[in-house]
């Protein structure tokens, strides 16, 4: 979306901003925004951290609430133990998150990259803040990469480095903990290091990816590596809410002098917004991939708006039809059909995970075997079972039939205990009254009951003495 009215609407597109004419990078120093926006994010920021820090912390009855434990494919999320079985939840959960970044980005643009993705949070609110800290305001950056080698630059260098790598090395165990979870991650750092070499090198391996990250690439992950961000030309249209320039109000955009009759439109050509856009992009002109909507340029214009004395809200949340046409925000047919399926999916969703159970049952006829016929003319058939305990809590179950008068007697065990977090397998015959059995094949249904009471209820095929079906 090119916006009419700005000044030079082509040429732009003709160079990156990140980037000289001899194809060189070119290093952003982005001022500190000051504003509401940039203090709201502050807050969502330090909201999202702690929440990240401290949820491998977090213990249910000594369990993890959350564990991702994916080389021995142990889930907890929440506190519920998602096994491999459970992956469909998993799929269909993706399917109806990827359906939902769909249709909050038709809504509301790229919001989530500049307020909820971690790439952002941590670049902008954390390191970013930390190189203010040690290296200086937006000026002074720019003078330290250009002077020529000195004590100051040498030792502000190092200490950055230091505390970057220090703070990535912090990620990296929280992103351990996250797998291994805090118990394992604290035995690593109590005993020896010989121990857990292979633990530690994988360690050292994400530290670096992360320092290389926050110190180098920066804030080409937003512009050329995201995935989500190149999605941007498909998903947006001119009735989503991006951060926005009123070229209506703004141009045409010219110094503002004093004592002067102004006839020019409210933009005073400052550069305020571009000196604070952390991708080096002119909100001027336009939406564009590399805009992360992180508000910053918002926060910069109302400044210098506020200072002359204009209204603010010359750079804002808008729609390219409200900046355009005056239209109000408008629920069209596109986001209409996106909320239906996303609804759909969502009530699926909610049904597997309100249906799950906490124990799982197979039970299948034993290969091989067709039927025996018993004393008193019972019939019998001899199946295989494995029930699989989901929780933390050792269990109890009975196999009660439903739909049939008989009995169920478990080959070599009096009951069905299943431990902890595991399984139990073995054999088990089932004895029918020969006189209910009228076809080849019918179907059993039995209940399954732990503590009294009945935990769901299993179908199997009971094999008879009759040809035909
Ligand atoms: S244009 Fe504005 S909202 Fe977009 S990335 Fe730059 S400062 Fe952030
Ligand atoms: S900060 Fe506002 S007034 Fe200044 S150049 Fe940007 S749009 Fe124009």
């Amino acid at each position: 979306m090119v916006q009419a009215g700005t000044k030079d609407p082509v040429s732009f597109r003709d160079k990156v901003a990140t980037v000289d004419k001899n194809g060189k990078r070119l290093w952003m120093f982005p001022q500190q925004p000051e504003g509401k926006f940039y203090n709201l994010r502050g807050w969502v920021s330090l909201a999202y951290l702690l929440v990240f820090f401290s949820l491998p912390f977090v213990k249910i009855e000594g369990h993890p609430f959350f564990l991702i434990n994916i080389l021995e494919r142990k889930f907890i999320l929440f506190g519920q133990i998602f096994w491999p079985q459970d992956f469909f939840i998993f799929g269909l959960g993706m399917v109806v998150f990827i359906v939902f970044v769909a249709l909050f980005t038709v809504v509301f643009g790229r919001v989530f990259c500049g307020w909820m993705c971690p790439q952002t949070i941590f670049m902008e609110m954390v390191f970013r803040k930390l190189e203010y800290w040690i290296e200086g305001n937006a000026a002074h950056q720019k003078l330290l990469a250009n002077a020529a080698c000195n004590d100051e630059k040498v030792l502000r260098k190092v200490v950055k480095w230091i505390v970057f790598w220090l703070v990535s090395f912090l990620i990296a165990n929280t992103f351990l903990a996250y797998i291994i979870g805090v118990d394992e991650l604290k035995k690593i750092v109590s005993e020896p290091i010989s121990k857990h070499l292979g633990t530690l090198s994988s360690l050292l391996v994400f530290t670096t990816v992360f320092f290389f990250v926050y110190i180098w690439l920066r804030e080409q992950v937003c512009t050329t590596i995201c995935p989500y961000g190149r999605m941007q030309g498909v998903l947006l249209d001119r009735n989503t809410l991006v951060v926005a320039y009123d070229h209506k109000r703004g141009e045409t955009r010219g110094k503002l002098h004093k004592q002067e009759v102004r006839t020019d439109g409210d933009c005073i050509d400052c550069m305020q917004c571009v000196k604070v856009c952390p991708t080096g992009i002119d909100i001027r002109n336009g939406t564009q991939l590399e805009c992360i909507n992180c508000t910053a340029c918002i926060d910069a214009c109302n400044k210098m708006m506020k200072a002359v004395g204009f209204e603010p809200g010359l750079i804002r949340f808008a729609s390219e039809n409200n900046i355009e046409n005056k239209q109000p925000m408008r629920f069209t047919g596109r986001m209409k059909a996106y909320t239906a399926v996303m609804v759909a999916l969502l009530s699926v969703l909610v049904w597997l995970l309100a249906s799950r159970t906490d124990v799982d049952v197979a039970l299948m006829r034993t290969p091989g075997q067709l039927f025996q016929q018993e004393a008193g003319g019972r019939i019998s058939n001899l199946y295989n079972y494995k029930l699989l305990n989901k929780t933390f809590k050792e269990k109890e179950v009975t196999l009660i039939p439903e739909n049939f008068k008989g009995s169920i007697t478990l080959v070599g065990e009096h009951k069905m205990v299943i431990p902890k977090e595991g399984f139990v397998s073995g054999s088990m015959f089932i004895h029918v009254n020969g006189a209910d059995i009228v076809k080849r094949k019918t179907l059993l249904k039995i209940g399954v009951y732990e503590a009294g009471k009945k935990i769901r209820t299993i179908t199997t095929s009971f094999l008879g003495p009759f040809s035909g079906n």
